[in-house]
């Protein structure tokens, strides 16, 4: 548990993540949207950059991919091109199954295509720190560009299966908007009452809602819950399964 963790804001609500490993002097970088962002955090830490994880292609996430690697020389590792639009720059293309080393923490890749079919997110299970990208985001889910519902819905179960206490760092802060979304869909769920209200405050006084826990999201997220029977009720679908509720919830919140 010795990993040091920085969570750094930057375009409009974009976070991006340093993260260190004291005791072999490693740091990597979770994507690349905005090079001066991370290169100032970087530099506040007073950390060198050795490897740049990235999520998925969109520019959000890549724009300064290039000029990080120059100025840091640091190691890019991403996805596999494949049916997604290719990333320029990547050092070592991974894939499902995949694991590196970052210091003495080992990665572990989870391919959950849904936002975009390339999408991979990076889990450290000694740490127990998932970098969830635009998948799973504090009370919502990434919307569907590339993939389907059904998608999604098996990268989510994937990722309901990691350890309850597992520390989620998801890539921008739409937490608020998320919350009055799940309230509209569980409005009689008090954990997730008392979490919106939570939230709420921290960004009143701008402070993030990220991370979250795996435990929080079980709880309060509708996404992770499509067979959640408050939440079929609400939605008037007690008797489908649970892609049809997914795709329902999702849906919904494109248009909320
Ligand atoms: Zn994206």
């Amino acid at each position: 548990m010795s990993l040091k963790i920085h969570q750094f804001p930057y375009l409009s609500d974009n976070y991006g993540v340093l993260l260190h490993d004291p005791s072999s002097n490693t740091t990597a970088c979770v994507d690349a949207g905005d090079a001066e962002a991370a290169i100032k955090a970087l530099e506040q830490q007073n950390w060198t950059l050795d490897l740049l994880l990235i999520t998925h292609h969109h520019a959000d996430h890549t724009a300064g991919l290039e000029q990080i690697k120059q100025k840091t020389g640091a190691r890019v590792i991403g996805p596999k091109a494949g049916a997604s639009a290719a990333i320029a720059g990547i050092d070592q293309e991974v894939q499902d199954g995949d694991s590196f080393q970052l210091g003495k923490s080992e990665v572990q890749v989870i391919h959950t295509p849904g936002h975009t079919l390339d999408m991979m997110n990076y889990y450290l299970p000694q740490d127990g720190v998932l970098f969830s990208g635009d998948t799973l985001f504090t009370m919502g889910c990434g919307r569907l560009f590339e993939g389907t519902a059904a998608n999604m819905l098996d990268s989510l179960n994937r990722l309901k299966q990691l350890p309850q206490q597992t520390t989620i760092y998801c890539s921008h802060e739409y937490t608020l908007h998320n919350g009055g979304f799940a309230l509209s869909v569980d409005p009689d769920n008090i954990e997730l009452q008392v979490r919106v209200a939570a939230a709420e405050e921290l960004r009143a006084n701008n402070l993030p809602t990220v991370p979250s826990t795996m435990a929080e999201e079980l709880a309060t997220n509708p996404f992770l819950r499509a067979d959640d029977e408050a939440i079929r009720k609400t939605l008037g679908m007690e008797g489908a399964d649970d892609l049809a509720v997914f795709t329902e919830l999702r849906e919904r919140r494109n248009n909320a």
